[in-house]
């Protein structure tokens, strides 16, 4: 059974979305995202900015991302939020969904959010944030990509997986290198379904994005 690896940075992934930077390369018959993380966030981000659109113009992308917040990032908050916004009308004028990496700052992530009403979908990869940070999410309509990492609290992985609808859910290695059925067969459990409906599911959740 194929288990789509919704946000890796392993270049060798065949099923699954291969997070890139902008000034990487890209092979024929692979499903690409990229973005500017971040930690790489700078003033001159136009460059990169522009190769991303450009990315999504010649639609070698089938996302935008990861990008968003990082207390981590070497620029200020208000810096954070114009580049993201920057990411953000990429993936509306290319009809893009988008990858997102936030730590700490929801509030700014909410906020924009709720300014801008973006059409397209966000998905919030590797989320192991608060349960009540997890609802205004949910509310908010994000989709959610979970990783290994939620697995090292169980007890709050079951109310996370309370909170997040099966049609808002993805499953992802990020930068590990971990067997992603581990965290397919522990979801599959949680909700009380077998591993192959679960996939049912995520092929589902997949096509609705358009991927
Ligand atoms: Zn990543």
């Amino acid at each position: 059974m194929k288990l789509f690896n919704f946000h890796t940075h392993n270049k060798s992934e065949n099923y699954g979305i291969i997070n890139i930077y902008p000034e990487e390369n890209i092979l024929f018959g692979k499903k690409y995202s990229c973005g500017l993380h971040p930690w790489h966030y700078s003033e001159n981000y136009e460059t990169a900015l522009s190769q991303i659109e450009l990315l999504a113009k010649e639609e070698k992308i089938i996302a935008v991302g990861e990008t968003g917040f990082d207390p981590k990032s070497p620029v200020n908050i208000d810096m954070q939020s114009k580049i993201f916004v920057k990411h953000i009308e990429i993936s509306e004028k290319y009809n893009l969904p988008l990858i997102i990496h936030c730590v700490k700052h929801y509030n700014e992530l909410v906020k924009i959010k709720s300014q801008l009403k973006p059409e397209n979908i966000w998905i919030l990869h590797g989320f192991n944030g608060k349960i009540d940070i997890a609802k205004k999410l949910v509310e908010q309509g994000l989709y959610f990509s979970l990783s290994e990492n939620i697995l090292k609290d169980i007890k709050k992985a079951d109310s996370l997986l309370e909170i997040i609808p099966t049609d808002t859910i993805f499953f992802e290695t990020d930068d590990k290198d971990y067997n992603i059925e581990t965290i397919y067969k522990f979801v599959a459990e949680k909700y009380s379904m077998t591993l192959s409906d679960l996939v049912k599911y995520i092929e589902i959740n997949l096509k609705i994005m358009g991927i």
